[in-house]
């Protein structure tokens, strides 16, 4: 090919074809085979190629794919809604439909500002969010995140809202226990809502564990509650952003039922519809809707995709299949075992300074000294050239930021599909433990001639 037309992520660099994918294996046009060890980015949660998938898609082209919402709904999009609304917590009821991850956490957004102006209260339309934290790239989703690189640009033109910590055990547990981290952390968020004051916020929104900008970082069984409990206290709506954690890929449905806490608001994307179709939804609960059916009955959001049949069909069949073949507890039992497996090459490792995560989210973090937790510098790239080198050992891992600054730190999410077997898990350790090697050699010679 003489030259592209295509905008991809890195302009000039040089990228290899996939022609096609089976289970947990991509191939590219050489022939190289790579196992997804991230799922392309926390998507692919049923693998590749899934030919129940590929007929329920097939099928539902061949009726209709497309309807303008304004005018009609279709049975498969009610089918969906209820579907989701049986396998989420609580009251969780109610689905709105889009296409992407940042639409469904911006339209969470937008939900719980209406649910406050439906009540009279104009001024709570604010977002307290965390720093280690990342929602998506609109304007409004950039807003509530706080990932450094990606918000640098637009700077000007976001509004200011992350502003408390996400628990990162790892670099404070030195300093405090985990119970008075909480506390802690539960006091900033109040603190903050007392600054900003509680008449001018409509929601706190959280990931259940940070995924992009944090590398699976994972709160303590109580952390939630905690914050939970404040935002009660204030009369602020809680918002998961489940769009990395849900659907099974921690080895509950739900991330945030690790933690026994039911958000008001909950968004979901990726692996609902495993990447077969766009696909993701803003899920309400009885008592954000209540105003709004009493009130001025319409959610307010345009989007010609929204519940579009096509995609509905595929995501109906996708946690059709997720329930099927048992993949949630497959999650949890294979993502035990690879834990176990990362944590055994960690022990031997000079670079590997935590390990964490629950069921198929695995966050490693790679530090210059494991004593004194030392990240390496960020010029570096160390999170990028773990991808790369595992990249030629044919296995693909997902780099994250895991600096609190949102500069520095090296992370990677290993996050294959929810279907992986246990030799599958062996294959991808192995892989991962070669290419550890090589990067360890490589980054430990050039330290020492520093
Ligand atoms: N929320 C979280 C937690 C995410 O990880 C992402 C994507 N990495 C998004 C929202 C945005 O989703 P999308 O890329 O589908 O817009």
């Amino acid at each position: 090919m003489t030259r592209t037309y295509l905008i991809k992520p890195v302009l000039d660099h040089k990228y290899s074809f996939i022609t096609h994918g089976e289970g947990i294996y991509l191939y590219d046009e050489q022939g190289k085979q790579y196992i997804d060890g991230s799922s392309g980015a926390v998507t692919a949660s049923i693998g590749h190629g899934v030919q129940e998938i590929t007929d329920a898609m097939k099928e539902q082209s061949e009726k209709v794919s497309f309807v303008y919402r304004s005018q009609f709904s279709t049975e498969v999009a009610e089918q969906l809604a209820k579907k989701i609304s049986q396998i989420s917590p609580g009251d969780l009821n109610w689905s709105f439909f889009v296409n992407s991850g940042s639409e469904a956490t911006e339209m969470a957004m937008k939900i719980a500002i209406q649910y406050w102006q439906e009540k009279g209260m104009n001024t709570k339309n604010k977002i307290i969010s965390r720093w280690m934290s990342y929602h998506g790239m609109t304007m409004g989703a950039l807003s509530m995140s706080g990932h450094i690189q990606r918000r640098e640009r637009f700077e000007l033109m976001l509004e200011n809202y992350p502003s408390v910590s996400a628990p990162y055990y790892y670099r404070d547990v030195n300093y405090r226990t985990i119970e008075e981290c909480d506390d802690y952390y539960a006091q900033e968020l109040e603190k903050e809502i007392l600054r900003v004051g509680k008449d001018h916020i409509a929601a706190f929104i959280a990931e259940p564990m940070v995924g992009a900008a944090g590398g699976a970082l994972t709160p303590s069984n109580g952390y939630f509650q905690k914050i939970k409990s404040v935002c009660d206290e204030y009369n602020i709506l809680f918002i998961a952003d489940e769009v990395m954690t849900g659907l099974g890929r921690t080895g509950k449905m739900f991330g945030m039922e690790h933690f026994d806490v039911t958000p008001d608001i909950m968004a979901i994307g990726k692996g609902m519809s495993a990447g077969y179709t766009p696909m993701a939804a803003t899920v309400v609960s009885e008592k954000v809707m209540e105003p709004i059916r009493s009130g001025s009955k319409v959610v307010m959001g345009g989007h010609t995709f929204s519940a579009n049949p096509q995609s509905a069909a595929t995501s109906l069949a996708v946690l059709n299949y997720i329930e099927k073949h048992h993949l949630v507890e497959n999650s949890a039992r294979q993502g035990a075992y690879l834990k176990e497996k990362i944590n055994e090459l960690a022990e031997e490792s000079e670079i590997i300074g935590d390990v964490r995560g629950k069921g198929l989210f695995v966050g490693v973090e790679f530090v210059e000294d494991k004593l004194t937790k030392k990240s390496f510098e960020s010029r570096l790239n160390v999170a990028n050239k773990i991808v790369e080198a595992n990249f030629e050992q044919g296995l693909l891992v997902y780099p994250a930021n895991a600096g609190a600054d949102g500069l520095t730190g090296d992370a990677v999410i290993l996050s294959p599909p929810l279907t992986i077997t246990m030799e599958e898990v062996d294959e991808l350790v192995k892989r991962f433990g070669v290419a550890l090697e090589k990067i360890e050699q490589e980054l430990l010679g050039t330290l020492s001639k520093n």
